[in-house]
């Protein structure tokens, strides 16, 4: 039987009926854009991500644009970031006319290291957008207290983090200046098409985003800034307002899948003979169980591209998140930076691979997918 990376039907069948009533309760309003679903929705996540305001756009992506366009970022400006992370990331500062500086990652985390990030800083520096990859959060002290000292924002990509936490319980999306969200259906909390939201506690900024996200329109047809059509649609607000009853349940069976992962990995001995290396959950220290939401459960691997097209072959849904860092982007050829500059997110880039992780995902398709791995590894040592 073949076991995919994600499963939307199966993630989707038990609600199906709660679903379709919430669009069509949508229908029969006829009212397709902002109203009271987004409110509802807002308020609520605001109070999941522990932060004040909460304003719905309409992607990931566009969460990021909005968010640097309400910190007045733009040409001249630099930004700093990961080099290993989805496009978004880097896009949305190049699509403002800032420039995206790159830092390396911390190679245990896969999050933009801390320690790399003051020599990168100039008079120009405007943000910081640490991304909180897979599902855990970047080391945000030394962040904060660098941006803290630089008098620099701090955009948090929260895009594959909804809910995870760090050392200290805070929440992704409430530790820096802005937090950005995705609901792109892949993401633990996913609506039926595109969505996003972007978090605060600052409410300048939220009155801010809250105009641009209506191209800058208030009152209506008299503009003081420049925005865009970034509304979220009322229609997956109010699928939204359903799933994220379901959340927290999802979230905590990917993180058992996660131990059953570790389980059997130990028991395959691929662990110990180190063909095989699993995602570590770094902040435990608060005493706390958990701080990782495993958007993505990723293994550093050898013979990657070989192990990538045994796991195809054999029904296993696989992929690599991601293998070409930003600054060997043919698009971002103008920024200047060369192979090598940034080693760990290239040596990531060839060594990592994503396995399901998905709530559905059952325990004998979990050995199954170590089995397939453990297969691999066997017939390539003979
Ligand atoms: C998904 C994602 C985005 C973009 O979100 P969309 O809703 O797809 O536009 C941005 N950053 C990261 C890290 C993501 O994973």
């Amino acid at each position: 039987m073949a076991v995919p990376l994600l499963d939307l039907a199966a993630h989707h069948a038990p609600l199906q009926a709660e679903l379709l009533a919430a669009i069509e309760a949508v229908f029969r309003t006829q009212a397709f854009v902002l109203g009271p679903q987004v409110a509802k929705l807002e308020e609520r996540i605001a109070s999941y991500c522990q932060t004040r305001h909460a304003i719905g756009v309409s992607s990931g992506t566009d969460a990021l644009l909005i968010a640097l366009m309400a910190l007045d970022i733009g040409p001249g400006d630099e930004v700093i970031t990961s080099p290993y992370s989805f496009f978004a990331t880097a896009g949305a500062v190049a699509r403002v006319g800032a420039k995206p500086v790159l830092v390396d990652i911390d190679p245990e985390t896969f999050n933009i290291d801390p320690n790399k990030i003051e020599p990168a800083i100039t008079p120009r520096t405007k943000a910081i957008i640490p991304v909180h990859l897979y599902g855990q959060c970047a080391d945000m002290e030394p962040i904060m207290g660098l941006a803290m000292r630089h008098r620099l924002a701090v955009i948090e990509d929260a895009a594959q983090a909804i809910g995870a936490e760090y050392r200290d319980g805070r929440r992704a999306g409430s530790i820096g200046t802005i937090g950005c969200f995705s609901f792109f259906p892949s993401k633990n909390l996913g609506c039926l098409g595109d969505g996003g939201m972007v978090t605060t506690s600052d409410p300048e900024l939220a009155e801010r985003l809250t105009v641009l996200r209506v191209h800058g329109s208030k009152p209506k047809y008299f503009h003081k800034l420049i925005g865009g059509n970034f509304r979220l649609d009322t229609i997956q607000a109010a699928v939204l307002n359903v799933k994220l009853n379901y959340l927290d349940g999802w979230t905590r069976r990917r993180q058992e899948n996660a131990e059953r992962y570790a389980q059997f990995f130990e028991q395959s001995g691929l662990l110990k003979e180190g063909s095989v290396r699993l995602p570590p959950a770094v902040y435990r220290s608060s005493g706390r169980k958990h701080h990782h939401i495993y958007n993505q459960f990723v293994l550093r691997v050898q013979k990657r591209d070989e192990l990538m097209a045994h796991l195809k072959n054999e029904g296993i849904g696989a992929e690599i998140y991601y293998p070409v860092p930003f600054h060997l982007q043919e698009c971002f050829t103008y920024l200047g930076y060369r192979e090598g500059d940034f080693p760990e997110s290239e040596r990531a880039a060839k060594e990592t691979i994503a396995i399901p992780i998905y709530p559905e995902l059952s325990k004998e398709q979990q050995a199954q997918v170590v089995q397939a791995i453990g297969g691999f590894y066997s017939r390539n040592d003979q």
